[in-house]
């Protein structure tokens, strides 16, 4: 763990005044950062079914296309407005400063899977409670929440729901 925070590079004042920007390129660019990232990923969800990974648009889509390779599972993405070709479901959030939306596609979760949303960093938990209330609506067995990073100063998690499992592979 020691070695992946040592390659996550600490940006001042991106994308705006005030935020200090974890960037995960630095760690992904490291050939032995990037094994270890998707290796501890996966060791969180071994054993435990997982059929699909929905990775968050763009950057939870790295760590999460690993981590559905490394489990067998399939990989779905939930993308911003207007990016994915078929029939969708949306949801619009609150942000900082005004508001997104995020959707998938309708025919991407069925009842059947157990499913692990990922995102590269826990901040607010704004985007990670919008993209799973959408594939809740889809009704899947189970659900996991996974990041890489979470910033607790921002006591994200009071923002994701109380009952579902949330791994960090790292909190600042
Ligand atoms: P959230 O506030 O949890 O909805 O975060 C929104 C998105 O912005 C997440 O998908 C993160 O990838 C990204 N993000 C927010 N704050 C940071 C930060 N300090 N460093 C890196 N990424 C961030």
């Amino acid at each position: 763990m020691e070695y992946i925070k040592s390659k996550i590079r600490d940006v001042e004042d991106f994308p705006t005044k005030g935020v200090l920007f974890k960037d995960l390129t630095t760690a992904f660019k490291d050939p032995r950062a990037l094994h270890i990232i998707g290796f501890d990923l996966s060791q969180l969800y071994r054993n435990k079914g997982v059929t699909k990974v929905v990775g968050i648009e763009s950057r939870g889509f790295i760590g999460g296309s690993i981590l559905a390779y490394e489990l067998g599972a399939g990989f779905v993405p939930c993308r911003k407005p207007g990016k994915l070709p078929a029939d969708t479901i949306k949801k619009t959030y609150a942000k900082e400063y005004g508001e997104d939306t995020i959707e998938i596609h309708r025919d991407a979760i069925t009842e059947d899977d157990i499913v692990v949303i990922h995102d590269d960093v826990l901040a607010t938990g704004g985007t990670m409670a919008a993209a799973y209330d959408l594939v809740k609506q889809l009704n899947p067995k189970k659900i996991y929440i996974s990041f890489i990073i979470e910033l607790s100063a921002l006591n994200g998690r009071a923002n994701l729901p109380q009952d579902v499992d949330v791994n960090s592979l790292i909190t600042y």
